[in-house]
């Protein structure tokens, strides 16, 4: 089967493969297609781009801007345009919003005790865009933590003691800021927005008047069920489907480049029924 993958994690974030690397790996495992979606720059795309045409492999230049909205909401901008002055000028307020709380979160972990500084964040990050997992990293590197997951869960995640809100922009922002730069806007894992179908529905017919045009309905930590309520609600809010693992190298051990829902491989079809949907062929 051929197959892809249109959510992956570079160094550039919080990833820990190089955009190179991940191309590479995607050749290794016979993968068609991929799209790079750090969260909030697009700094690792030109490099995916150049290694993925030297490989023959198809690069989608892609994003994952975080939303402010009650639980994580995470709208996905597939075939931006990498030379977009307006979204350029966002992603740099973005970062600036990442550099103004990593240091108060470090300040809060001291606090509590903990033997942690910036620069130790900075370096373990290496890209442009850093932030909780990063920090995460460092408290596991450390010893203070056995994973990344456990340092959310005791001291990062939301109410937990060194958590710090992040200025977001609204999904109106969001979508209008993916859409100017000629990308095709994607609700990323619905299943975090913790939603009956009737709710999301709703959330997804306001989206949709926003610009929103697709759905990733096919995800690492999608059960088929629920797999199935997305493709629904696709279906009825005339919503192209998208599928993504979500990868991020060892920061997230347990999720597979190329595999969604329940670690089925992501079907081709996926990616060519959504470049049919909007017409991209
Ligand atoms: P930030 O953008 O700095 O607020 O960090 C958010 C990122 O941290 C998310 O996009 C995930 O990649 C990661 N993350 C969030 N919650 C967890 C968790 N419980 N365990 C591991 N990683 C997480
Ligand atoms: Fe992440
Ligand atoms: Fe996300
Ligand atoms: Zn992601």
């Amino acid at each position: 089967m051929n197959y892809i993958d249109l959510h992956t994690h570079t160094t550039a974030s919080d990833g820990t493969f190089t955009p190179s690397e991940v191309v590479r790996l995607a050749v290794e495992l016979g993968i068609k297609a991929l799209a790079i979606t750090d969260h909030d720059t697009i700094d690792g795309i030109e490099e995916a781009l150049l290694e993925g045409s030297k490989l023959g492999l198809e690069i989608i230049p892609g994003i994952e801007i975080s939303v402010d909205f009650v639980k994580e909401m995470h709208i996905l901008g597939y075939f931006i345009d990498l030379n977009c002055l307006s979204l350029k000028a966002t992603l740099d307020k973005l970062q600036d919003f990442r550099r103004k709380r990593n240091p108060l979160i470090v300040q809060r972990l001291q606090k509590l005790g903990f033997n942690i500084t910036l620069q130790e964040v900075l370096e373990t990050a290496g890209g442009e865009s850093v932030g909780r997992p990063h920090i995460g990293k460092v408290l596991m590197d450390k010893g203070y933590v056995k994973s990344i997951s456990e340092a959310f869960e005791k001291y990062l995640a939301v109410g937990k003691p060194a958590y710090l809100e992040k200025e977001k922009l609204s999904p109106k922002e969001a979508i209008g800021i993916i859409i100017k730069a000629g990308g095709i806007p994607v609700l990323a894992h619905p299943k975090f927005l913790q939603l009956d179908e009737v709710s999301l529905g709703e959330i997804l017919l306001y989206l949709t008047n926003l610009g929103l045009k697709g759905i990733e309905a096919y995800y690492s930590t999608h059960s088929l069920e629920e797999t199935k309520q997305y493709l629904r609600l696709a279906e009825k809010y005339n919503l192209a489907v998208s599928g993504g693992s979500d990868f991020h190298g060892s920061n997230k051990p347990e999720i597979i480049l190329g595999r969604g829902t329940e670690g089925l491989p992501l079907d081709n079809r996926i990616l060519v029924n959504f470049k049919n949907h909007l017409n991209l062929v």
